[in-house]
C-alpha cells in the first residue's frame, strides 16, 4: 500500500550526549529491517553538552540524518513541533532518544498504518521506572484534563506514535505558543489506534523534566484545552451569594426575635480568610490565562533555528 513511502523519525534532544550513540545503534537495527525509505530528523534543543557535535558526525556520514539546531533550549514541545515542520515523510514518528520508547515498536506502528490508521499511538504498559509521585500526579492530571476538555487524551499515551502526513499537516496548522502536543495530537481527530509498549528504563543520562517543568506543562495542557477553570467562578460566586442571602435572612430573623449580643468573631475571621483565599485563587487562574494571552499576542516565533544540516529550507 505504501511501498514507496518515506518515513520520518523525529528525535528531540536536550543534553543527550550520553544517549545518542546507543540511540543510533538501536535505530540502525530497526532501520536495517525496515522496508521503507527513511530520514531521521534530530532536533537539538539548545544542548549545552556535546550533543550537537556528535550529531554533526552522524549527519556527515549519512545525509538521511538531518539536524535542526535551536539557538537555545525551547522545550520538548517546541522541538517536536520543529521536527514535524522539517520532516517530509508520509508517516512521521516522534521518539525519545533515551530509548524509553523501543524502536522495534515502530514495526507495529507501521503495520497498523498499512491497515489504514492515520494515528497509531504508543501506550505505556508500565511506568514503574518513573517514580511513584510522578505517576500519581500524572494520573490525577489526566483525570482532571479529561474531565474538563472536550477532546480526551488517553492516560499513559505517549508522544511516541506514528502520524500520517495528513495528521502532521493538520497539527502544523495549529499556531499556538503554549503547545501541549499530546492534547493537540488528539484535538486534530482522525482514525487512531493504540499500541501497547514496554516503557523501558532510560538508556543513559537523566530525565530532563523536573517537577516545575511538568507542572507548567500540565498548566499549558489545561489552559490550552478548556476555559472551564475561568468560568467556574461565576457559578461558585452565584452559589455563595445565594447562601449568604439565606444566612442574612437567618440573622435578621434571629436578631428580631432574640436581640443582638455580639458573637461570632471567629466565624468572621474564618469567613474572611476563606473568601480572601478563594478570590486569590480565582485571580491567579485568571492570571494564568491572561499571561498566556499576552504571550500569544506578542506572537514571537516558537523557536529560533541556529543551524540546519542536510535540510534545505
Ligand atoms: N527534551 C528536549 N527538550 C527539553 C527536554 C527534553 O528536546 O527541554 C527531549 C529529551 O532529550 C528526550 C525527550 O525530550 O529525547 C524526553 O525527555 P526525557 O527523557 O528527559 O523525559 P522523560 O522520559 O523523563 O519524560
Ligand atoms: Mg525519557
Amino acid at each position: 500500500m505504501h511501498e514507496e513511502a518515506l518515513i520520518s523519525i523525529i528525535a528531540p534532544m536536550y543534553n543527550e550526549e550520553a544517549a545518542i550513540d546507543i540511540f543510533f545503534a538501536e535505530m540502525r537495527k530497526f532501520l536495517a529491517e525496515c522496508p521503507y525509505q527513511y530520514e531521521i530528523v534530530c532536533v537539538n534543543d539548545g544542548s549545552k553538552d556535546n550533543t550537537l557535535d556528535i550529531l554533526k558526525k552522524y549527519a556527515e556520514e549519512d545525509n538521511r540524518i538531518k539536524v535542526v539546531s535551536f539557538s537555545r533550549n525551547f522545550g520538548k514541545e517546541r522541538a517536536l513541533y520543529a521536527g514535524l515542520k522539517y520532516s517530509s515523510g508520509d508517516a512521521v514518528i516522534p521518539i525519545d532518544v533515551d530509548l524509553q520508547n523501543p524502536p522495534m515498536t515502530i514495526k507495529t506502528f507501521l503495520a497498523k498504518w498499512e491497515e489504514g490508521y492515520d494515528i497509531v499511538y504508543g501506550v505505556r504498559e508500565n511506568r514503574k521506572n518513573e517514580g511513584r509521585l510522578r505517576r500519581f500526579l500524572s494520573k490525577k492530571f489526566y483525570e482532571f484534563y479529561n474531565l474538563i476538555s472536550e477532546q480526551k487524551a488517553p492516560y499513559n499515551a505517549a508522544d511516541f506514535r506514528l502520524m500520517d502526513r495528513k495528521v502532521v499537516n493538520a497539527v502544523l496548522r495549529i499556531r499556538e505558543k503554549h503547545l501541549f502536543m499530546k492534547g493537540i495530537f488528539n484535538w486534530v481527530g482522525y482514525k487512531s489506534c493504540p499500541v501497547l509498549y514496554n516503557h523501558a528504563d532510560r538508556a543513559a543520562g537523566n530525565s530532563k523534566f523536573n517537577f516545575w517543568k511538568l507542572w507548567n506543562l500540565a498548566l499549558d495542557g489545561i489552559t490550552g484545552s478548556s476555559t472551564l477553570p475561568l468560568r467556574v467562578w461565576t457559578y461558585l460566586g452565584g452559589g455563595i451569594a445565594f447562601v449568604s442571602f439565606v444566612i442574612a435572612l437567618f440573622f435578621l430573623i434571629k436578631t428580631i426575635l432574640w436581640g443582638d449580643p455580639v458573637q461570632g468573631f471567629p466565624t468572621l475571621v474564618i469567613l474572611l480568610l476563606f473568601f480572601g483565599g478563594i478570590q486569590l485563587i480565582a485571580l491567579g487562574i485568571m492570571g494564568e490565562y491572561i499571561g498566556r494571552i499576552m504571550i500569544e499576542v506578542k506572537n514571537r516565533p516558537l523557536y529560533i533555528v541556529d543551524e540546519l544540516i542536510n535540510i534545505d529550507e
